[in-house]
C-alpha cells in the first residue's frame, strides 16, 4: 500500500516547513502551498488522502478552499483539519458547518497534530470499508446499539444504560447524545446539534443548546465528562 498522502496550506513558512518534517518523519507523503490558490491547484495535482487547511491566507481564503472542496464530488469526501490562530473560532466554526472534519488551534503541540491527523485517517479509511460492507449487504446501516465505556444507548429501543442501570432522558437530550456518539470525537457546532436536535418535542435555538446539554450531562452522572465543550465552537465526545 502506497504511502497516504498529506496537504498542507499555510503561509507561515515555519510552521509549513515544521509540520512537513514531522509528517515525513512519521511515514506520509507531504506536499506543502504558501497561498490559497497554489493550495487549491495541488488538491488536484497531489491528490491527498487529507488536507491541513489554515484559515488566513493569502489571495484565496481556507474558508473559500474548504467551501470548493466540499462541493466538488472528486474531493468532498478528502478529511480536512482546520489548523487555525487563536481568534478565529467564528471561522473554525463557520469551517466545522462547511464540513471540516476537526481542528487545532495554533500555537499546537506537534504530537497532538500527528494524533489528529492518524484518527482523521483511521476514521476515513474505516468509513470506506464501511460504505463497500454497506454497498454488499445494504442491511444494518446503521449500528443498533452504541457503546462508550459503561454507557450502552440502544438506538431501536431509544433506552440509554450506565453500567446496565437504564437512565431517563427527555428526546432532546437523547438526540444530542446520538449525534455526539455518531461524531466519534469530532466537534460538533451548536448548529449542528440543533439540526441533530430538532424533533417534534422540541424548539432549540442557539444557547438554549447549552442548556441541554448542562441536564444531559447532569444525567450522565458520573459519565458526564465525556462531553467535552469546545469553548466558542461546540462540543465533542472526549476520545
Ligand atoms: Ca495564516
Amino acid at each position: 500500500m502506497s504511502n497516504e498522502r498529506i496537504l498542507i496550506i499555510e503561509d507561515e513558512a515555519d510552521i509549513l516547513s515544521m509540520v512537513s518534517l514531522r509528517l515525513k518523519s512519521r511515514g506520509y507523503e507531504v506536499c506543502g502551498a504558501e497561498t490559497g490558490l497554489v493550495g487549491l491547484r495541488l488538491i488536484s495535482e497531489c491528490n491527498p488522502d487529507l488536507i491541513l487547511l489554515d484559515l488566513m491566507l493569502p489571495e484565496l481564503g481556507g474558508l473559500d478552499i474548504l467551501r470548493r472542496v466540499r462541493s466538488d464530488k472528486r474531493y468532498a469526501r478528502i478529511p480536512v483539519l482546520i489548523v487555525s490562530a487563536l481568534g478565529e473560532e467564528s471561522d473554525v466554526v463557520v469551517g466545522l458547518e462547511l464540513g471540516a472534519d476537526d481542528y487545532l488551534s495554533k500555537p499546537f503541540n506537534m504530537s497532538v497534530l500527528v494524533a489528529r491527523v492518524n484518527a482523521l485517517l483511521r476514521r476515513a479509511c474505516a468509513e470506506a470499508i464501511d460504505n463497500t460492507h454497506t454497498s454488499d449487504s445494504n442491511s444494518n446501516k446503521l449500528s443498533k446499539v452504541l457503546i462508550f465505556g459503561s454507557l450502552r444507548v440502544d438506538t431501536e429501543s431509544y433506552q440509554v444504560f450506565i453500567s446496565d442501570k437504564q437512565i431517563v432522558l427527555t428526546g432532546t437530550e437523547y438526540r444530542l447524545l446520538v449525534a455526539l456518539l455518531t461524531a466519534k470525537g469530532r466537534v460538533l457546532t451548536r448548529n449542528q446539534l440543533i439540526d441533530a436536535a430538532i424533533g417534534n418535542d422540541a424548539i432549540v435555538i442557539d444557547r438554549t443548546i447549552d442548556v441541554h446539554l448542562a441536564s444531559l450531562r447532569n444525567k450522565l452522572g458520573k459519565m458526564r465528562d465525556i462531553i467535552e465543550t469546545v469553548r466558542g465552537v461546540g462540543y465533542r465526545i472526549c476520545q
